[in-house]
């Protein structure tokens, strides 16, 4: 269990209060003087050497991304985004920090801009998060009033505005083109990539996007030190992480663990176990709806990081961690996650557009037990046609979740389709 002076987030359920003073009491704020003045490079490197990974689904590595930045040039602007835009099925960890640390958020916008010679910088944040908003914009104004954001920060002789834009509820705005372009004022919809936003970004500028988590974590690494955070977790896994636990648990939460925290430990020791026993388990799906899920077989040890959950075929996505016990129908429930990507797809490709509907056809078959036998391998191939033919990862997505179902769970689809036909021969 993650040792409690090792905690980043420790006002996570606003046990503490709220408010600027607040945040600086718990360590927030501790010497922004210093870590701007120690400039770009130090940022950059001291972030590559935490080892950390972005925490909205991808795992890149945050420092070589912001490295990717070119310096700021007289002609363009660069800028910063932080994809509040939380949306993926099982994830509500980001919602958390806005809600009750933003303080950290808004500090690590402020170092982020720093190393990436940034003097705008925008939160894009989910549109149904109107209180969340709110609580953001307020913990902004206070930053602004103690010139620590805005004109001349600290004396510093360094801008930073911060914007609040928020979205209009589509998931694909998530993904960062999608979301600079609806930033932009266009329809949410990917672009092709390359040119990557690092060189051709938001307005044709250098942008990056990160996500609120990564951005959060950012101020302890650079006022404890790389080292403290690469200490912590696993080699190439690095860090604290914050897992939703959501499902047939006894006490669903959001929890900042370890990363590589053991699954089992996880839902034992913060959610009071698996709801009718640890051997009650079916499945889980590790890291929100887009990662395929991991049968209760291969749970025991299952460890929760980027690279142990790619040995099991999954992922760790968002840490979204959706728990089923025995009495879930299986088919059912990932047949929800197929009719959220088909609602979800933006269209502008044909396997997405066209392959999640028939994905979602064929499950919703199986559902009925109306679907034949050679349905499931007609299934399994528009996934794989489906799978890597998208401009963005929704087709992966929408994918993922039937091709594993199919991998474990073959002989339950199976008797879906001979109880049809049973049932059919017997009228
Ligand atoms: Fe749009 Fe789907 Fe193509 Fe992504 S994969 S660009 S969501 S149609």
């Amino acid at each position: 269990m993650l040792d409690k002076k090792n905690k980043i987030f420790k006002n996570l359920y606003g046990q503490h209060g709220f408010g600027l003073n607040v945040a600086q009491k718990l360590g927030d704020w501790k010497n922004p003087k210093k870590i701007i003045k120690n400039g770009k490079e130090w940022i950059i490197d001291e972030v590559k050497k935490s080892g950390l990974r972005g925490r909205g689904g991808a795992g890149f590595p945050t420092g070589l991304k912001w490295s990717f930045m070119p310096p700021k040039s007289t002609f363009k602007p660069n800028y910063f985004i932080v994809n509040a835009d939380e949306s993926e099925p099982g994830t509500c960890k980001d919602r958390e920090i806005i809600r009750n640390e933003p303080f950290k958020l808004l500090e690590g916008i402020l170092y982020a801009s720093v190393a990436m010679e940034v003097n705008t910088a925008y939160i894009y944040i989910r549109g149904e998060f109107y209180n969340e908003y709110l609580t953001l914009q307020k913990a902004i104004d206070e930053c602004y009033k103690n010139n620590l954001l805005g004109k001349n920060i600290l004396n510093l002789n360094y801008n930073l505005d911060v914007f609040i834009h928020r979205g209009a509820g589509a998931y694909i705005c998530g993904e960062e083109s999608a979301l600079i372009e609806s930033l932009e004022g266009k329809k949410g919809q990917p672009r092709l990539k390359p040119p990557f936003p690092a060189n051709v970004g938001l307005y044709g500028c250098p942008t990056t996007v990160s996500n609120v988590e990564t951005v959060a974590v950012v101020p302890a690494i650079l006022n404890r030190g790389s080292d403290w955070f690469s200490g912590l977790g696993k080699e190439n896994n690095t860090g604290t992480k914050l897992f939703c636990i959501s499902g047939h648990v006894n006490s669903p939460c959001t929890v900042e663990e370890e990363m590589g925290i053991n699954l089992k430990d996880l839902i034992e020791k913060h959610c009071g176990g698996v709801i009718g026993g640890w051997n009650n388990l079916k499945a889980v799906v590790p890291g929100g709806s887009s990662t395929p899920l991991v049968p209760a077989s291969m749970c025991d040890n299952l460890s929760l990081d980027f690279d142990a959950l790619k040995e099991v075929k999954s992922g760790l996505g968002t840490a979204a961690v959706i728990v089923m016990n025995k009495s879930t129908d299986i088919i059912e429930a990932i047949t929800r996650f197929s009719r959220f990507y088909n609602h979800e797809s933006c269209g502008q490709c044909t396997p997405c557009r066209e392959g999640t509907g028939w994905i979602l056809k064929i499950m919703r078959k199986l559902c009925k037990g109306e679907a034949k036998y050679e349905d499931i391998d007609k299934l399994e191939d528009i996934c794989s046609q489906v799978e890597n033919h998208t401009i963005c990862a929704l087709g992966d997505a929408a994918a993922w979740p039937v091709q594993a179902l199919i991998r474990h769970y073959r002989k339950e689809l199976e008797s879906k389709v001979i109880n049809n036909k049973i049932l059919k021969s017997a009228e």
